[in-house]
């Protein structure tokens, strides 16, 4: 069958329509700028990327947009619409409510809106993409796939702040942590690629993209991770600050007489690497600056790779060992250098790299040697095909 992933932000959509068979996609692109001009990219396999720019208000006509062009009688990817089987739907919030992803019915609609104050940027615009789809493929059937979900098997120790409790009953303050769909695909992948029973294995995986997040993933089933009641929480990201000492807000909006909305911009969009080095967020840039000796680009970088160990290292703690860490998305997939700076704190996990494999970038790969107490593996993410798949097993 064909399932059409669609991950909608609040200005943009990417979209990848996938034959669940083969596992082949079919074609993909995005809409930019949804409600400012708006901009489609659309991509059948194996052709070039065609670009139009045209009018698109709201999510409704990009997603029209989409289908007119997935089936274009001359660079359409299907002939008519009743190829596209299913549809698969990336929410990022799903709060409490949902530990797995689900078919959605007006009910699925309701329970997510009411998980919008949790992710207010998100999961408005993922419910317009929904209604959207339902109003221009009516009958066919759709899933939501949660970000959350994943970990929702935290156990209490590790979602609860140490905050008063009633914060958690009233407000529901707690760890929910995201990319999920990532941490579960690259999971599985990895105890299936080394070999290992997914049932009785303890995994970090360390997705490390402009967003990065870290898990312990404890006989398949997540036990922490790194991001918290938002994604701001944990590592040192792109433009976002990771952890910090809560304190520093009131410090910095005192100092530069900024109000929590000024603050909050501060750390989610100019901080981390890109505050850090004051060059970019952009990790091949800060490799180009550090190349260069520019001192804060290498700054940036030691602070990213430290935090990633000391990570690592607390969650070899909380499942009382590891047997196989698993390095992920843009960062994690591509840049030899951080998994060499990261493994280079975890000698004492009798951890020892294959720097000949480490220096490689490519599909699935061991990179520790051979005599190493614990497998470190590079693992390619592929959160809409994790989507295609879960769609698949609902519908
Ligand atoms: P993601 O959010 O997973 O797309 O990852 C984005 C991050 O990965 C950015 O910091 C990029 O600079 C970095 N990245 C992606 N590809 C490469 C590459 N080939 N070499 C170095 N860094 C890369």
């Amino acid at each position: 069958m064909n399932v059409l992933v669609i991950n909608c932000g609040s200005s943009s959509l990417k979209y990848q329509l996938i034959n669940s068979d083969t596992e082949d996609v079919l074609a993909k692109g995005l809409c930019e700028r949804i409600g400012i001009d708006g901009r489609l990219v659309y991509q059948k396999a194996g052709c070039d990327k065609e670009i139009t720019e045209a009018a698109m208000p709201t999510h409704k006509e990009a997603i029209q947009m989409v289908l007119d062009a997935l089936v274009n009688d001359k660079t359409g990817a299907i002939k008519s619409l009743s190829e596209v089987n299913a549809v698969g739907h990336r929410i990022v919030h799903g709060g409490e409510k949902f530990a797995s992803s689900v078919v959605i019915t007006d009910e699925v609609l309701e329970a997510v809106a009411q998980c919008n104050d949790l992710a207010p940027l998100h999961n408005p615009a993922n419910l317009i993409g929904i209604n959207a789809c339902k109003e221009l493929m009516p009958g066919v059937p759709m899933v939501a796939v949660f970000d959350t979900a994943f970990h929702q098997t935290m156990p209490e120790k590790a979602y609860l702040y140490g905050l008063p409790y009633e914060y958690y009953e009233n407000y529901k303050v707690r760890r929910y942590g995201f990319h999920g769909t990532s941490h579960s695909f690259v999971s599985k992948e990895t105890a299936r690629f080394l070999g290992m029973d997914l049932e009785n294995s303890k995994i970090i995986v360390c997705h490390l993209g402009n967003g990065a997040s870290i898990s312990a993933v404890k006989d398949g089933k997540c036990v922490d991770t790194s991001m918290g009641l938002t994604p701001l929480e944990g590592l040192v990201m792109g433009t976002r600050s990771g952890d910090i000492d809560p304190a520093i807000m009131e410090y910095i909006a005192k100092k530069e007489d900024l109000d929590i909305a000024g603050v909050m911009n501060v750390l989610n969009k100019k901080s981390g690497l890109e505050g850090i080095s004051g060059l970019s967020s952009d990790f091949r840039d800060l490799t180009a600056g550090a190349k260069e000796g520019n001192k804060r680009a290498i700054a940036a970088i030691e602070v990213f790779c430290y935090r990633v160990a000391k990570y690592v290292g607390s969650y070899v703690a909380a499942m009382n060992g590891v047997d196989a860490i698993a390095f992920t998305a843009g960062i994690g997939e591509n840049v030899g250098l951080v998994r060499e700076k990261v493994c280079s704190y975890l000698g004492y996990l009798g951890i020892t790299l294959d720097a000949e494999a480490n220096a490689k970038s490519g599909d699935d790969c061991v990179i520790s040697a051979a005599d190493s107490k614990v497998k470190v593996a590079v693992i390619p993410t592929n959160e809409e095909l994790a989507i295609c798949r879960e769609t698949v097993a609902l519908v």
